[in-house]
């Protein structure tokens, strides 16, 4: 049964093959046998999913359907949850239980998918290999030697072991995207603005964004629609219509016309990657894409750009957590002073404060202009460049990542050498466009992810590009060995 994805899960649970109880079991028996090897959880919600379940089926049983009705799925731990500690993967908030839910939680209840648990992720989200978290390293099911990526590290390796069939995540420079590449995932960061930020506890606000991990598009499709839409609470929410995701899934690539950037292909990717990525494009010619070499020129400006400005913002977002409001309090301070440094200088590990300081440096008098309005111009540059490109091409189409997945520890005494890794997936966010990774092969027995960007607002677009693919290949099929 831990086998099936969403969509098998909710045909079978339509023809009443198994209830939602039932699965809810089998997944939770096999979270307690294997995650210990994965460490993908923070907190596990067995009681709140039995439940969850129960209600479920009951409502199946008086005629509600609906493909998250019953469906089990966890939430990465930056997302509220209501009496149920969330904690952001950091010390800080180890003992913080949430007074209300996040939107995304609410919205996912109400449509009756169960949670089973809280999963581990980068502290305060920052990171793409999952090592920053203070619960400890995520390991990558496909070689527990090696990371997961990050921050949705644990999201992505209990999807990928079938602990659960889809998570939620977010992505503020990759989060999502990264993870689903070297777990071998699908995975979708929306247009920002498109899923509610309100109870998903800020990173860096102007890029931050919810999204789903699953193993195909067509899930994705189904846990978007229970994710996204207009939130009057988050006063960046776009009140757009949401489309059927799902129904988007039918359409031909005949005449789609694919961009290829000449500048994804420089110094940096592994030249297997790269083989790969033009094998998923020649898969998508013969399903009729047409593919064309396009230019994104300022792609080379678009880290120090992201590192400055999700800095800066996290400098700003984690001024609330003090010792004082909630969170984390020092023993004994002598003053208010110290009660603030010590806090904040034992509740926040390295990572964290490393970005604090870049950032709160990034905003300070004298500096804004030089780097913080500069990043912003940086940004709005890189932006004219996506809607030039999307002038010609209806996608564009490139690598998830440099590289496959490292060896945990690999790059710990080298932050930039990891803040590198995420040169393909940090332009959407700049941008605020969507973007999807989908499985394309493997190298050295480790996924490699190509990723799929598009017109605001095309999620639909993304999905059912991913699902032809998949319809004709069989990446995302792959199981790790021994899950
Ligand atoms: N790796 C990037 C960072 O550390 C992105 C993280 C994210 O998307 N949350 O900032």
């Amino acid at each position: 049964m831990h086998q099936l994805t969403l969509a098998e899960i909710a045909r079978g649970l339509a023809d009443k093959k198994f209830s939602s109880e039932e699965l809810t079991k089998v997944l939770l028996a096999r979270i307690a046998q294997l995650d210990p090897q994965l460490n993908s959880f923070i907190s596990l919600t067995e009681e709140l999913a039995l439940q969850q379940a129960k209600a479920a089926d009951v409502r199946r049983a008086n005629g509600e359907s609906g493909a998250l009705l019953g469906a089990p799925i966890a939430h990465k731990d930056l997302f509220c949850t209501q009496g149920i500690r969330t904690s952001c993967g950091s010390k800080m908030l180890d003992n913080f239980k949430a007074p209300y839910d996040a939107t995304v939680v609410a919205k996912l209840a109400a449509a009756g998918a169960v949670t089973l648990g809280k999963t581990n992720m980068d502290e305060f989200a920052m990171g793409s290999a999952n090592e920053s978290s203070y619960y400890g390293a995520v390991k990558n099911p496909w070689n527990l030697e090696h990371v997961p990526g990050g921050s949705s590290g644990g999201s992505a390796a209990a999807v990928a072991a079938r602990l659960l069939p889809a998570a939620t995540g977010t992505d503020t420079g990759g989060s999502i995207r990264q993870p689903a590449a070297l777990t071998n995932l699908t995975g979708l960061k929306p247009t920002y603005g498109r899923v509610s930020r309100w109870g998903m506890i800020a990173y860096a606000s102007s890029l931050d964004q919810g999204g789903p991990l699953a193993r195909t598009a067509e899930d994705c499709a189904i846990l978007l629609q229970g994710m996204a839409g207009f939130d009057p609470n988050d006063s960046t929410s776009i009140d757009e219509p949401v489309p059927d995701y799902s129904a988007s899934l039918g359409t031909s690539l005949q005449g789609l016309r694919i961009g290829v950037p000449k500048e994804y292909f420089g110094a940096g990717l592994d030249p297997r990657i790269a083989e790969l990525i033009h094998n998923s494009v020649k898969e998508l010619e013969k399903l009729g894409a047409v593919v064309k070499e396009i230019s994104l020129p300022n792609m080379q400006h678009a880290i120090p750009a992201y590192y400055v400005i999700a800095p800066a913002e996290a400098s700003s977002n984690l001024s609330r957590f003090d010792g004082v409001r909630f969170g984390y309090r020092c023993e004994n301070p002598v003053n208010l002073i110290d009660l603030y440094k010590r806090s904040r200088g034992e509740g926040f590990g390295p990572e964290v404060q490393r970005r604090i300081m870049v950032g709160a440096y990034a905003l300070s008098a004298g500096y804004y202009d030089a780097y913080y309005l500069k990043a912003q111009k940086i940004r709005r540059l890189i932006k004219n460049d996506f809607m030039a490109a999307f002038n010609e091409v209806d996608i564009i189409l490139g690598p998830t990542t440099p590289n496959p997945a490292w060896k945990l520890g690999a790059k710990n005494s080298d932050p930039v050498a990891a803040y590198l890794e995420d040169v393909y997936t940090i332009t959407a966010n700049l941008a605020g466009l969507p973007g999807l990774s989908m499985p394309a092969g493997f190298v050295d027995g480790l996924p490699v992810g190509v990723q799929l960007l598009a017109p605001y607002f095309q999620e639909g677009r993304l999905l059912n590009v991913a699902h032809q693919y998949q319809l004709n290949t069989d990446w995302h099929t792959r199981t790790p060995t021994g899950f």
